[in-house]
């Protein structure tokens, strides 16, 4: 099987519980080049076939292959060439304050509530769902790293 990208979120715990397969990106019994979860995590052929699905549940996988970025606009550049689109949410100090959008029709659709200009509990809790996976929080470092917020 090859790299399957993430469309939503997917809990990496509950999947290492499951007996399926070592990678948690085909599902395979392989080698893994990079563990994340106990002894599971991403094989080498997926690793090099990674692209960002979601970046709640890619967020391991994410934070290895930037670690030796050293830049805020390196991560950033990283970031788009991967798959991810940003929007920018403010700047404080050295964090740069980003929206990584998962789903670009629903943060479209909701975005009033997503920029706190509408209150979420406007809507049903089945779409307060959706909405909040539709992106993740994330901040980068004036020196690269970054944090994903899930
Ligand atoms: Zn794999």
């Amino acid at each position: 099987m090859l790299f399957r990208k993430k469309k939503t979120y997917e809990d990496v715990y509950k999947w290492r519980r499951h007996n399926n397969g070592t990678c948690f990106y085909c599902y395979e019994d392989k080698p893994v080049a990079y563990a994340f979860v106990g002894e599971k995590g991403i094989c080498q052929e997926c690793l090099a076939n990674f692209k960002v699905g979601h970046a709640g549940t890619d967020r391991h996988v994410i934070t290895y292959l930037t670690r030796s970025l050293t830049s805020h606009e390196e991560t950033v550049e990283w970031l788009k060439k991967h798959g991810v689109k940003l929007a920018p949410n403010g700047q404080q100090k050295d964090v740069h304050y980003y929206f990584a959008i998962n789903n670009m029709g629903i943060f479209n659709t909701y975005c009033a509530i997503i920029y706190g200009n509408v209150d979420i509990s406007t809507v049903s809790i089945a779409t307060q769902k959706r909405i909040m996976d539709s992106y993740n929080d994330i901040e980068i470092f004036k020196d690269g790293s970054i944090r994903i917020i899930y």
